[in-house]
């Protein structure tokens, strides 16, 4: 069983006691537990490294020895410091999805294989129906897998929104392009745009997907990224980053047993807002990503 972040805290404060200040030897101490808890949450190396500077810098700036409780001062600065990395200083408007241009609002999914991304497009489509009354259109540009045009449809109904066919033999763009002409003369408010994906990167998948975003001009760019791909999520984000005009992130399956890290890890790469996350398998589990309920799961 590894140990979470507060354990190895206290563990660290208790030696720490009865020192009057912070000195070389504690601090180097106190960084290295949090150092390693970070990795343990799969928190990726370089992004660790720079969590730790601010760390150290506001560490020492506080009273933490010199307070009561030394421990719970020390993950105060640590858990600020994480919520302050993942956006804890964003507005709520800054997280929503910006609907502000004219109708119909293009979101374009975009990820790897697997992400989550057709069970987001229902989630989403169900969120803003139910939240915002928008009509919603959704279309799947994924000629490769015809199973995955069908679990958009299922989904689509499943949110109450409406699906516009799209079938293995049309090219990606054509399908684009009809899809927002449909929604144009149907007067949909929203028209969400599920992508292929692979199950790694390949250049062919960036260059679709990048000519999917010049065609559509989309109001939001969303990176769908696995809350449980771990250290990976960082080669992953920084891929998707560098071929696309990213507007946010979307991290699904935070019903798992990942402690968060990948949170600060694709936070850090795309310097983009985390807008949602996903948990299960049912639509209804889609909410607003919350940057201090992350922060306290990755200190465990
Ligand atoms: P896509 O290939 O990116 O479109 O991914 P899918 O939406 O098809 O999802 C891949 C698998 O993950 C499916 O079996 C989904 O039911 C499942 N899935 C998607 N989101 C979540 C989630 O938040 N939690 C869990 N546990 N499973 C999810």
């Amino acid at each position: 069983m590894l140990d979470s972040l507060s354990q190895r805290l206290s563990k660290i404060v208790k030696v720490m006691r009865g020192q009057a200040r912070l000195t070389e030897e504690n601090t180097r101490d106190m960084l290295r537990e949090i150092r390693l808890a970070l990795l343990e949450a799969d928190v990726a190396l370089p992004v660790v490294r720079e969590v730790l500077a601010r760390i150290k810098e506001k560490a020492m700036g506080e009273e933490v020895i010199g307070n009561l409780n030394p421990g719970q001062a020390l993950v105060g600065v640590v858990q600020r410091e994480l919520t302050a990395i993942m956006g804890g200083d964003l507005s709520r408007d800054e997280r929503e999805i910006n609907l502000r241009v004219q109708p119909p609002a293009v979101i374009l999914l975009a990820g790897l294989q697997g992400a989550g991304k057709t069970t987001t497009a229902g989630k989403l489509a169900k969120h803003l129906i139910e939240t915002q009354k928008k009509k919603v259109l959704t279309v799947s540009c994924d000629i490769y897998r015809p199973a995955a045009i069908e679990q958009l449809k299922t989904v689509t109904a499943q949110a109450g929104a409406e699906w516009y066919p799209s079938h293995t033999g049309e090219k990606p763009l054509d399908i684009a392009a009809g899809a927002v002409d449909y929604a144009r003369r149907h007067f949909f408010d929203v028209l969400i745009v599920d992508t292929a994906g692979r199950l790694a990167i390949d250049e062919a998948m960036m260059t679709e997907v990048a000519d999917l975003h010049k065609f559509l001009s989309p109001a939001e760019t969303l990176f769908v990224i696995d809350a449980m791909l771990g250290q990976d999520a960082v080669n992953t984000a920084k891929s998707f980053h560098e071929r696309l005009p990213l507007t946010g992130v979307i991290l699904t399956k935070t019903d798992g047993d990942s402690r968060g890290g990948a949170a600060l890890s694709v936070r850090h790469v795309t310097g983009k807002p985390i807008k949602f996350v996903g948990s299960g398998e049912k639509l209804d589990g889609f909410d607003a990503f919350d940057p201090e309920a992350m922060a306290s799961r990755i200190i465990g």
